[in-house]
């Protein structure tokens, strides 16, 4: 059994971007620009705004954080994004979500120019995914696929069962797992709280993707030998043995479910990193096609 390394992988992916970007600042060339919005003062969503702002400094990218009270209006929102839509230093621009609840998500992430819509949630870019275009694809499930591409997981012609149907990972991942083109060609099947004989299904499953939100949900008796599993979940559960009095745990029950499979991602430290990689990677691909 191997344990996918993401925070590895992830490592190595910015160890390339930052000497692609030493390049184009050795040409004298501008380097690529990400703008963060963070909207309000939700905790969780300022420890990955500042951790997407280390990462960028890390591998030399042009990174601004714009912090606004939780008292902004949605006009005021759709303005600085239109600022960024014509800023030539930014190529991506991200909204932090969860938004605060008298602001529209969705004509927020419309309002985005898809050209630098990095977190790849534009209907337009989800339209292209799902066609097969060439498009800025979201993070997460992209992250997902990379670490399969990395680790020379064959996916051609391999049942994937995806647990969770949400927009940002469920729904994404099938869709790109699916694509006739090298690194995808699977043979993909969602399932979600609605399926009434669930583990006849992930026991068919060559690679099991979970993208549920409950802690351990996948037991060692949903999968058969020799699976493949990513598991994107990240849940918080009580730990008192911990300083912060919880520790991380994702969607498969890890210590049981290892012993089944040829290759796992661990929690933490699997698919979690991966998220900011493909963001940076975003970013650069923007530039690549703005410049
Ligand atoms: P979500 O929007 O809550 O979707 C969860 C999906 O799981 C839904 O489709 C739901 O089915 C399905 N589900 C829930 N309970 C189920 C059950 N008992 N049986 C079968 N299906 C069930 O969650 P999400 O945003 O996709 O996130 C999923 C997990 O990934 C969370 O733990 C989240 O924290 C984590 N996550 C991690 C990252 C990262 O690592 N960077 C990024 C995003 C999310 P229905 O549609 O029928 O309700």
């Amino acid at each position: 059994m191997t344990i996918i390394d993401g925070k590895q992988v992830a490592a190595d992916m910015r160890a390339e971007l930052k000497l692609k970007i030493s390049e184009l600042k050795d040409k004298g060339k501008s380097v690529p620009g990400l703008v963060a919005i963070l909207v309000g003062e939700d905790p969780a969503s300022k420890v990955y705004v500042g951790m997407k702002e280390k990462a960028c400094i890390e591998v030399g990218l042009y990174s601004k954080l714009d912090r606004l009270s939780a008292e902004t209006t949605e006009a005021e929102l759709l303005q600085l994004i239109e600022q960024y839509n014509n800023d030539e230093k930014i190529h991506g621009i991200l909204v932090q979500l969860p938004l605060p609840k008298h602001i529209n998500e969705d004509a927020i992430i419309e309002a985005i120019s898809p050209s630098k819509d990095v977190d790849g949630f534009h209907p337009i870019n989800v339209g292209k995914m799902v066609i097969g275009k060439d498009t800025l694809l979201p993070c997460t499930p992209h992250g997902v696929v990379e670490l399969l591409k990395r680790y020379n997981i064959e996916t051609k012609g391999k049942h994937v069962v995806v647990v969770g149907r949400s927009n940002i990972v469920g729904k994404p991942v099938a869709n790109m797992l699916l694509q006739k083109k090298a690194g995808a060609n699977a043979v993909v099947t969602i399932v979600h709280s609605a399926a009434e004989d669930l583990t006849t299904i992930t026991k068919q499953a060559d690679i099991l993707i979970a993208a549920i939100g409950v802690p351990e949900f996948i037991k060692s008796d949903m999968v058969k030998d020799g699976v493949v599993i990513i598991d994107v979940g990240v849940n918080r559960v009580e730990d008192s043995s911990k300083k912060s009095g919880y520790k991380l745990v994702g969607d498969v029950d890890f210590a049981n479910v290892s012993e089944k499979s040829s290759y796992i991602t661990p929690v933490p430290g699997g698919v979690g990193p991966m998220t900011i990689a493909m963001l940076l990677q975003n970013t650069y691909s923007a530039y690549l096609k703005l410049k």
